[in-house]
């Protein structure tokens, strides 16, 4: 057996060596995929991650399975591709989950979502946030929470993610705290959810310099008429979807990562087919933006978006029409994870995560910030029923527990993103993406990054 991809040492750690017994009755874990290509067997483990090509020995007694142990398993059952019978592996994942949290978590915040506004100069008709308070983030708030980081981060790098509302209305507040970190060395990096439509060069400069801005996602819903009509900006002198895509090129110029976002549905379809058209000509190759669709599905956040069975299965397909075309012009963003034991969804989840609204309040969830507040800057947690809520899993389908990418499917029972049942589409997309990212980590080979 050679190994392609390294096991992750955390999770052999906690796993530990299978003992081997000659009187066993070995068996493929279920947890393994098998990927036959050019003549080679490939095994992922998709508990440890690692990444393992056959011999020709090894791979002919994968026919025989299951046997009595045979020393040419050795490695394979060393590895965990191979279980005895009898062995529990489903059991055995919610077993290194409970026992990770538990131990190794550590308390550090090292990463955050910071709101400095919920203003916000555009008007979309299917916003979440429409209905939430409009708050901006005073100077003192700011202040708070740059001694907040600075005393939780533990000696850690930490990251930012820029939200709102339209975060650049709260331009005045990323500069202070952006500043704040930096006289206090505190080593940072920032990524932003914006419309793109309020920078410029001079705010471009300064995200890049004072920020530490390294990706950037922009929402585009349809060609210039419809973009103007749907962002419906208030005060604007000029052509809104020129300005943006103007302010796409200041930023990928300078390095910045722009990820545009597509909103599609089943009615704007041929829409963002044009769309993709015009981005093609306009980025495609370009190594600092890429593209992606998100179809809207119910229960996605947004309002009032409810689809059949038929519509959704529409929607699928036009995804992956679309991610094709996408990818033949190279501008495709390549969302797909190598796949081993997940710990957590998101950062609702995360232990080192923190949401901080711009009156300074904690939350987890994007989706759920108004209800969902659970401590403060000033008062620390003080609702630690919340944040146990959001440690509540869920198994979207019946057949989870034999599903191959099981370990790394990972769903959290309050997300409203989790409300649709796992249809066999889903998985069969889902195994196909995995097959995708195990061939691109074998061209790679070892070299390729994990992390
Ligand atoms: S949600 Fe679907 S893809 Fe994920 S483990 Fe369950 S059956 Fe498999
Ligand atoms: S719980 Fe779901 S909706 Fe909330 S932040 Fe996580 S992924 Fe997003």
């Amino acid at each position: 057996m050679k190994t392609i991809v390294e096991p992750k040492k955390y999770i052999v750690n906690l796993w530990g060596k299978q003992r081997i017994k000659e009187t066993d009755v070995y068996r493929l874990m279920r947890y393994v995929l098998r990927v036959d290509h050019e003549g080679k067997v490939l095994l992922h483990n998709a508990v440890t991650g690692q990444l393992a090509e056959l011999s020709r020995e090894e791979a002919a007694m994968l026919e025989k399975l299951p046997a009595v142990y045979d020393p040419v398993m050795e490695q394979l059952a060393a590895g965990h591709f191979l279980v005895r019978e009898g062995f529990d592996e489903y059991k055995s994942v919610h077993q290194l989950r409970r026992i990770y949290k538990s131990r190794f978590t550590g308390k550090a915040i090292t990463h955050y979502v910071i709101l400095p506004t919920t203003f916000c100069n555009a008007h979309c008709f299917y916003c979440y946030e429409s209905d939430h308070p409009r708050v901006q983030m005073t100077e003192e708030t700011a202040g708070k929470l740059i001694d907040y980081i600075d005393e939780h981060r533990q000696g850690k790098r930490i990251s930012i993610n820029w939200f709102g509302g339209e975060p650049l209305v709260g331009l005045r507040r990323i500069d202070q705290i952006s500043q704040g970190l930096m006289d206090r060395e505190i080593p940072f990096a920032s990524a932003m959810i914006s419309n793109g439509y309020l920078f410029d060069e001079e705010i471009v400069e300064r995200s890049r310099e004072l920020w530490k801005l390294q990706r950037v996602q922009i929402t585009l819903d349809g060609t210039e008429d419809t973009y103007n009509r749907v962002k419906a900006y208030a005060d604007v002198q000029d052509n809104p979807y020129q300005r943006v895509l103007r302010n796409i090129d200041l930023l990928s110029g300078k390095g910045i990562h722009v990820k545009i976002r597509l909103n599609a549905d089943v009615y704007n379809q041929d829409e963002i087919r044009k769309l993709i058209e015009e981005l093609g000509e306009r980025y495609s190759g370009q190594s600092h933006v890429t593209v992606y669709l998100n179809t809207l599905f119910d229960g996605q956040g947004y309002q009032p978006v409810h689809h059949s069975y038929d519509d959704i299965l529409a929607l699928m397909d036009f995804n992956a029409d679309c991610t094709e075309r996408l990818k033949e012009m190279k501008l495709h963003f390549d969302d797909i994870k190598y796949p081993y034991l997940s710990f957590s969804q998101c950062m609702a989840d995360n232990p080192h995560a923190v949401m901080i609204q711009p009156d300074g309040s904690f939350c987890r969830c994007e989706h759920e910030s108004i209800h969902d507040r659970y401590g403060s800057l000033e008062e620390g947690v003080t609702d630690p029923g919340k944040l146990d809520r959001w440690n509540e899993t869920m198994e979207p389908s019946d057949i989870c527990p034999e599903c191959p990418i099981y370990p790394a499917c990972y769903h959290l029972r309050h997300c409203m993103n989790n409300g649709l049942p796992c249809i066999e589409r889903f998985r069969v997309s889902a195994l196909e993406k995995q097959k995708e990212q195990i061939l691109s980590m074998y061209g790679n080979g070892m070299e390729a990054d994990v992390e």
